[in-house]
């Protein structure tokens, strides 16, 4: 039988604890409101079917007018199980089960969740204790051992029946903690896959600031420009391709003009100096070296500073060889190594009229500008 997944995003509680007029749910950060961004990593994630909103309808609606809304219940249990009748009426054979107030869901966790329901009852993002800790109360108590314990994220998966059969079962005078816990009294069995620090839960005031200093990323932009010497008795790499040609690019490393500019500019979208900087001629170790592995360096920086790289544009300069029927090669090379999609990767060719160096092919010079958002 196959899978139907519906996801059942719930936004149904008051909030309290942040204050304001409206449910923390609908508060806006970086200028949307919570729930958008957890709705969109579903409803946008193919493995979905659909996407369930249980919350109070009219303000739903006001943020979302195109989803699927089912106004909520008095408890976090009875809105779940609200949902989880929607679910079954949209033809669910599983269901993800996420917290509105988690909005930085990514597809990779969705992934995992997914991908453990196959062979288990349910699923759970958790995540280890860093902290050490202790028994509270007016003065310290006890240290308790953390290696045992996990921190208990969203979105929980659940095969559709499973999950009903524990609502129904469950004894509502007793609250229950989460949809995992009452599958688990019931025998079933729920993995745990590995969750993200992204996806902590927006409880106090303070978290909705540090969420936006989250999202302030600014955008910047960079160039990068190289030259190098065509010879006789040289392979032609450029654009991260072997290319046929009667010469090729001389220098240290593998010598690709077009990949040195291009890492020039995503290093200057940081600041972080230039290609010498990171790999000097003078150091041995990068004779002959791949220059693939130059440009991955410079996206790992940016990556590292939780930047991240929107669009880079190449203009190749020479009189041969053509690069015309090279271009597409390059384009999936180089999205390929900087993980982008193609559409992102732009390259251009040009002659100089046969003018100066590159005209008279006794070089290939390249030029590039690459945009990135990094944090601000
Ligand atoms: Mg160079």
């Amino acid at each position: 039988m196959s899978r139907r997944i519906i996801a059942i995003l719930v936004a149904a509680g008051t909030g309290s604890r942040v204050g304001g007029a409206r449910p923390k749910q609908f508060v806006p950060i970086a200028g949307r409101p919570m729930i958008a961004y957890a709705y969109e990593a579903l409803a946008n994630h193919p493995a979905i079917a659909a996407t369930v909103v249980v919350a109070d309808p009219i303000t739903a609606a006001e943020v979302l007018p195109d989803a699927d809304i089912v106004t909520g219940g008095p408890t976090r249990q009875l809105s779940v199980g609200l949902g989880l009748n929607a679910a079954k009426a949209l033809g669910a054979t599983h269901v993800l089960v996420h917290d509105a107030a988690r909005p930085f869901l990514s597809a990779t966790v969705i992934d995992r969740v997914v991908r453990a329901l196959e062979s288990h009852d349910g699923a759970t993002p958790v995540l280890p204790v860093a902290d050490t800790l202790a028994v509270g109360g007016e003065t310290l108590g006890d240290a308790v051992d953390r290696s045992a314990l996990v921190r208990i994220q969203t979105p929980q998966g659940f095969r559709l029946d499973t999950l009903m059969v524990a609502h129904a079962a469950w004894d509502t005078a007793e609250p229950a903690t989460d949809d995992a816990q009452m599958v688990r009294r019931l025998g079933g069995r729920v993995a745990l896959v590995q969750g993200d620090s992204m996806l902590e839960k927006i409880t106090y005031p303070e978290d909705f600031a540090a969420a936006e200093a989250r999202l302030a990323l600014e955008t910047r932009t960079a160039m990068g420009f190289d030259v190098h010497r065509l010879e006789a008795g040289e392979e032609l790499w450029l654009g991260g391709v072997l290319i046929p040609h009667d010469k090729g690019l001389s220098g240290h490393s593998d010598a690709d003009v077009a990949l040195h500019a291009l890492t020039d500019a995503l290093l200057g979208t940081i600041a972080a100096g230039d290609i010498g900087t990171h790999f000097p001629p003078s150091d041995p170790q990068w004779k002959g070296a791949d220059s693939a592995r130059f440009l991955t360096h410079a996206a790992e920086l940016i990556a590292t500073k939780g930047g991240r790289i929107d669009f880079v544009d190449l203009t190749i300069v020479c009189e041969a060889p053509k690069i015309g029927p090279h271009r597409a090669a390059m384009t999936t090379r180089i999205a390929a190594l900087l993980a982008l999609s193609e559409d992102r990767v732009s390259i251009k060719a040009t002659t100089t009229e046969r003018l100066g160096f590159t005209g008279r092919g006794e070089g290939i010079a390249a030029q590039a500008v690459a945009t990135v958002r990094v944090p601000r």
